[in-house]
């Protein structure tokens, strides 16, 4: 016969009993009080606490475990060295100054002289850009989405450059910001506009790209591009498809879910950890606003949300239409209104590909500029591939 078990009755006092705050140990985690009437969900908010704790002890563990294999590995490494001793000359045009203990340099590859410091590199997967290799997108090249710009700008752009006054006013300025909306409806655009116009530098990854990694690398990743931000200070980083390391992951068993939760942890740990004058602003952005865990939403993390709406207003399709013919060669007859009446839904990234279509199409007859039949021709081609049942519901 199997164990039994015996469920004891939970013994919850029934709140409106008075008892005195003296013999009772005062509990106080985030916001949670004995004066609290509603005990059970009290407790229930302890055990999610606690296993929220339990995870963070075992990633501790973890981490432990894995700096212990570094470290050995890291005297291994030594022993090695002082086992060959090279002596070598040092190439008088180098600043010895930036020579420091743990740069990385290059080698002559026959004298071994040394002939060029190199930068410090966190991982090469990491892309920083510097100030003259900004991504060419504007703020006037993004058609519409004047909320959206000007939020953008508050969160991110004045904080970096007006640092001093929020500090006199006396608030925090805004750390990082989420933009949330379907695709092809402008996000990265925007965020590439942001990096040109500001002088900060500019930190792009991809939220699968700390994800594809040994086990354990994810975490450092998270912490290698933080410190080169922070390095770099003022700097933006932007992690792109953030859900795929911020879902929600309710039961993590797999190793890979781990690993993913503990980096979603690194994360949220790099966003408390640093602080307000490192001047370091954060932008994600996600296809998938619903799934995201609620953890990294949280005040002090990404305080701001932009929404990019899939649907457009009249005048909206019209901003970015003529936005993007602007920069094309179109014959004076033709009428992009006739297109932007049609109410169809159409997001920015469907709007360029019409252009571009249209624009191919004149290349393709060589002409040397764009006719009422090319934007036909490309419109019908790209919309008429969208699901009919979104259509019309929106705009009745
Ligand atoms: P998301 O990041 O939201 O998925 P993107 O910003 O990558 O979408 O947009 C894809 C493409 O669509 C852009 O490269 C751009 O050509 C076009 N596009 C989207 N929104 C706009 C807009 N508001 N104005 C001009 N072009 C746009």
């Amino acid at each position: 016969m199997g164990d039994v078990l015996i469920e004891k009755p939970l013994n919850i006092q029934p709140p409106h009993k008075k008892r005195s705050p003296s013999n009772i140990p005062s509990i106080d985690i985030d916001g949670i009080s004995n004066d609290d009437s509603d005990e059970y969900s009290t407790l229930k908010k302890l055990q999610r606490h606690l296993e929220y704790i339990n995870l963070q002890e075992e990633y501790i563990k973890d981490e432990q475990r894995s700096l212990k294999r570094e470290l050995v590995r890291a005297q291994e490494e030594i022993k090695r060295i002082q086992s060959s001793n090279y002596v070598v000359r040092i190439l008088s045009t180098l600043d010895r100054e930036k020579l420091k203990a743990s740069s990385s340099v290059a080698l002559h590859r026959h004298s071994n002289s040394l002939v060029d410091i190199l930068p410090p590199e966190a991982d090469s997967s990491i892309a920083m850009l510097g100030a003259h290799e900004k991504p060419d997108v504007t703020y006037a090249d993004v058609g519409g989405l004047d909320m959206q710009k000007q939020e953008i700008r508050e969160a991110v752009e004045l904080p970096l450059t007006q640092f001093d006054l929020y500090k006199q006013i006396g608030i925090d300025p805004p750390r990082g910001v989420l933009l949330y909306g379907p695709p092809g409806t402008g996000k990265t655009m925007l965020v590439k506009a942001v990096a040109n116009s500001t002088t900060a530098n500019f930190i792009r990854v991809v939220g699968s790209e700390f994800v594809q990694k040994y086990l354990g690398e994810g975490p450092r990743m998270v912490r290698d591009v933080f410190r080169m931000a922070r390095e770099n200070s003022p700097a933006i980083i932007f992690i792109d498809e953030i859900d795929a390391i911020a879902t929600k992951r309710f039961d993590a068993q797999t190793g890979a879910d781990r690993e993913v939760q503990r980096i979603l942890l690194e994360l949220l740990n790099q966003m408390d950890g640093f602080d307000q004058t490192s001047n370091v602003k954060v932008i994600m952005a996600t296809n998938r606003a619903d799934t995201l865990d609620p953890a990294l939403l949280r005040p002090g993390r990404l305080d701001r949300k932009i929404e990019f709406p899939s649907l457009r207003d009249r005048r909206e399709r019209r901003l970015i239409f003529t936005t993007i013919a602007s920069k094309m060669s179109l014959s004076p007859e033709v009428d992009l209104d006739s297109l932007i009446i049609r109410n169809d839904p159409l997001s920015g990234a469907i709007i360029a590909a019409i252009m571009q279509e249209a624009g191919l199409r004149a290349v393709r007859k060589n002409r040397y500029n764009i006719i009422q039949s090319d934007l036909e021709d490309a419109y019908s081609s790209q919309v008429k591939g969208e699901s009919s049942d979104v259509k019309f519901d929106f705009y009745k």
